[in-house]
């Protein structure tokens, strides 16, 4: 996709997206299970190598992110990762038509240059959808329920959770993760590291990532990470993460 899309191009493909993203979400799981390695989540959660239009417009996140970083964010560093992952994988022999995750779990015997961006491309894909224009709230149903069961209440694990953010030094993510015994978790990773890569200290499947990079807030937010992890809550989807929990 062009880095420098019209308006009305944007727009038209940015509906496109809403509806895949939730048929694909309504599907379900047709997971493609390994023995002890994290679930990868199947047409629940396709995300391909190619990057995809942003579910929304660059000003919907307002006034908790702003528009212009919304725009490098997709347009210059997440476009970035998505290119330079095709090279590599095309350079190491990677079937491109398979989802992205499927080369998370031995991504240890491939190059820096794939790990890092094909981190980098399926973070930013499932962080985008992630969040929505007058997002907020609180989950509900059976996500609610695990929630309060794993944490003890929902204040608990927003605490734990931002507490993942602010605390990873340097550049990287915090993650809401269920891992192999199906219980939820809450870490964090470096760089463009996730739960689903066997060099990755905690492992599991990724529900929901927040990006705590300085590119995501710096603009807005400058050297208060806090704040930004403050209002972030305010834009989350949770219909899309309860999809993903609901597909394990
Ligand atoms: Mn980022």
């Amino acid at each position: 996709m062009s880095k420098h899309i019209s308006r009305r191009s944007f727009l038209h493909q940015s509906a496109k997206t809403t509806v895949a993203v939730s048929v694909a979400g309504i599907i379900g799981a047709d997971a493609i299970a390994g023995c002890n390695a994290p679930k990868v989540l199947g047409s629940a959660a396709f995300i391909g190598f190619d990057q995809t239009p942003l579910p929304y417009a660059y000003n919907a996140l307002e006034p908790f992110i702003d528009a212009t970083t919304m725009e490098i964010h997709y347009s210059k560093h997440a476009a970035a990762y998505a290119g330079n992952l095709k090279d590599a994988a095309k350079a190491e022999g990677i079937d491109m038509s398979k989802p992205v995750e499927n080369i998370f779990s031995s991504i240890s015997k491939f190059s820096a240059k794939l790990r890092n961006n094909a981190g980098g491309h399926y973070n930013h894909e499932l962080f985008w959808r992630c969040m929505k224009k007058d997002g907020g709230g609180t989950p509900t149903s059976k996500l609610a329920a695990a929630i309060n069961q794993s944490f003890n209440s929902f204040d608990a694990f927003k605490t734990q959770f931002a507490d993942a953010g602010k605390n990873r030094f340097g550049s990287g993510w915090a993650w809401l993760y269920i891992n192999k015994d199906k219980q939820l978790r809450i870490g964090s990773t470096p760089n463009q590291d996730n739960p689903l890569m066997d060099l990755s200290d905690i492992k599991g499947t990724p529900l929901l990532g927040l990006d705590v990079w300085e590119h995501a807030y710096y603009l807005k937010y400058q050297n208060k990470r806090a704040d930004y992890i403050n209002a972030w809550w305010n834009v989350l989807n949770w219909d899309f993460v309860q999809q993903r929990y609901e597909a394990i």
